[in-house]
């Protein structure tokens, strides 16, 4: 049964009338984690997401799978073994998906590294996280930098390292994981929020859960609850009376997008800022990001505001690093604000925090899941599914994820993902359409591009238009796409690295979106205007 909308209404009645050994609150990369884990261990699986999968932090990290150097300051080799070692893993079970990234670190007269420390930090590094070979680092003088980087302020650079990283799509990948869990068996619903806990002799069994888009609740049974809600992680605590002790410290992290032309990097580059922090510049088609801040948070979880002075920062960072561009605030064409659902610690600052995941196991037998990267949500789900199963049948079985590969496993090395863009780009050239589209598509869908291609051979129209209606098609067809904002936000991150190909969609998609969903005219309407405020909104700052 493909994931699409038609499958979602049976398997809500479906799941009113089972027990599930495992249910998961959250439908981010840490539910998506835990659920393949625990499907693929032979459980019996149901994940709940009150919006879209994908819509909390996971779809706003800076988009990388790293290994997090910046925690060898903070003494945190555990984190940067365990995280840095996953790399390579997730890009063996993506490859189109986790894209080898090679990272610029170049050192500065006053910066907060020198030669020695820049070389000795990427060894040690590379050491925790087991690279080899040629992806080991490499360290360059002044003018090799230079000229790998013509942009850096050559009054200033000594020199530098360069490293091996991964660049994703953090909304994908968490989307991969659903599909694959979903495959396996797993039941994934999104727009279902979970509203409340019921509980058989003080344990949690039970919850209520409202599906968003008809406003029907749902009784859903289970011998394990899984609180894997991010930045509500909190919520769910309270819901259950169990908020006690250590809890969540949120920290705001915003990236803003500038057009290629405007920070022609060559590379990925990351870089010192006076206040001590790290800033990431990283090309991406036609488009570089840069990120990110990191500022404590109390604000609206579900609408995060952008403030100026987040964007002033981040372009005077890049304009003190880069002196030949100068980038201006009108030049940003989009941005977006994530939030790190962080362990409070007394006494520490926002980046100072430690980034390690923490399981919280309640009197009720709920199981909170908190802290951790995108990068280690399998290290993550293991340990949380080792525990289920402990509960449940006494002991834990080997966890499989390590050999299960994303996307049915269409490309076994990174060498067959290029062969594959390469035919893609020769087919795209007979509509007229740039290599850059190949490269979006393949690196947004692997070889799932061959089914957005067959359906812009069936219509008449073949223009960009055509290939992003039949990107919808597949989309809603194998995607649970169920709004204009899960296709143009999520599955395509059209709004943050392409918006200006959005306002001539907007109409078209909705009309197939209505004719597949059987949107009223009213719904569409509304559709289209919340699409329209998404897009006009992205770029008000408070
Ligand atoms: P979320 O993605 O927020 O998912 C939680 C989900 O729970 C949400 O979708 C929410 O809608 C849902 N939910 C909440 N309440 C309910 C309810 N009642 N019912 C149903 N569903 C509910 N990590 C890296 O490895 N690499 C990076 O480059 C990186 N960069 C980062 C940059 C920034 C700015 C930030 C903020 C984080 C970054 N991280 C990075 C960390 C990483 O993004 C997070 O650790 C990860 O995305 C957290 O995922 P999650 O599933 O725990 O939370």
């Amino acid at each position: 049964m493909t994931f699409s909308s038609r499958y979602r209404t049976s398997k809500l009645e479906e799941v009113s009338s089972r027990v599930f050994d495992v249910c998961i609150i959250g439908g981010g990369i840490t539910g998506a984690g835990i659920a393949l884990d625990a499907v693929s261990r032979g459980l019996s699986v149901v994940l709940l997401e009150k919006n879209d999968f994908a819509s909390g932090t996971s779809s706003r990290s800076t988009k990388l799978i790293h290994g997090g150097l910046r925690y060898l300051k903070q003494l945190e080799f555990l984190i940067v073994s365990q995280v840095g070692r996953e790399r390579a893993i997730l890009h063996r079970l993506a490859p189109h998906l986790v894209i080898p990234d090679k990272m610029l670190l170049p050192f500065t007269r006053g910066g907060t590294f020198g030669k020695f420390s820049t070389s000795l930090g990427l060894w040690v590094y590379d050491f925790l996280a087991g690279v080899k070979g040629a992806d080991k680092r490499k360290m360059y003088g002044k003018r090799s930098i230079l000229e790998k980087e013509p942009l850096l302020d050559s009054t200033v650079v000594l020199g530098g390292g360069v490293y091996a990283e991964y660049r994703t799509d953090d909304a994908r990948l968490t989307l991969e994981v659903i599909k694959t869990a979903h495959e396996s068996g797993a039941i994934c619903l999104n727009y279902c929020e979970v509203t409340a806990l019921n509980y058989q002799q003080g344990t949690v069994d039970s919850l209520v859960c409202k599906d968003i888009i008809d406003g029907e609740e749902h009784k859903i049974q289970f011998r394990t609850l899984v609180n894997a809600t991010g930045p509500w992680v909190d919520g769910i605590r309270e819901l259950d009376h169990s908020l006690s002790g250590k809890h969540l410290f949120l920290t705001k992290g915003v990236h803003i997008v500038v057009p290629f032309e405007k920070l022609p990097l060559q590379q990925s580059i990351y870089f010192d800022v006076a206040d001590g922090r790290m800033i990431f510049a990283i090309p991406r088609g036609e488009v570089t990001y840069i990120g990110t801040t990191d500022t404590p948070y109390e604000g609206n979880r579900e609408k995060i505001a952008i403030e100026i002075t987040d964007i002033q920062y981040l372009l005077s960072a890049v304009n003190l690093m880069f002196p030949q561009v100068e980038i201006f605030i009108d030049d940003v064409i989009s941005a977006w604000a994530g939030l790190r659902p962080l362990i409070y610690e007394p006494g520490k600052s926002a980046s100072e925090l430690s980034r390690k995941d923490e399981i919280f196991v309640a009197a009720s037998g709920l199981i909170s899941i908190a802290g951790g990267k995108l990068t280690g949500y399998r290290k993550m789900a293991e340990k949380v599914v080792n525990l289920i199963e402990k509960k449940i049948k006494g002991t834990s079985t080997p966890c499989k994820t390590r050999q299960i590969s994303l996307c049915n496993g269409a490309f076994s090395t990174y060498l067959s993902v290029l062969q594959y863009k390469n035919r893609i780009t020769e087919n795209l050239r007979q509509y007229q359409l740039s290599p850059v589209m190949a490269d979006y598509l393949v690196h947004l869908y692997g070889k799932q591009v061959d089914l957005i291609l067959d359906g812009i051979k069936t219509t008449e129209n073949k223009t960009r238009i055509g290939l992003m209606l039949s990107e919808l098609t597949y989309c809603l067809e194998h995607e649970m796409v169920l709004s204009l904002k899960d296709f143009f936000v999520r599955r395509t991150g059209r709004l943050f690295f392409d918006p200006q190909s959005i306002p001539e969609a907007i109409l078209p998609a909705a009309d197939l979106c209505g004719n597949y969903l059987g949107w009223s005219s009213e719904r569409k309407e509304q559709e289209v205007r919340e699409m329209q405020y998404v897009l006009d909104h992205r770029l008000v700052f408070c």
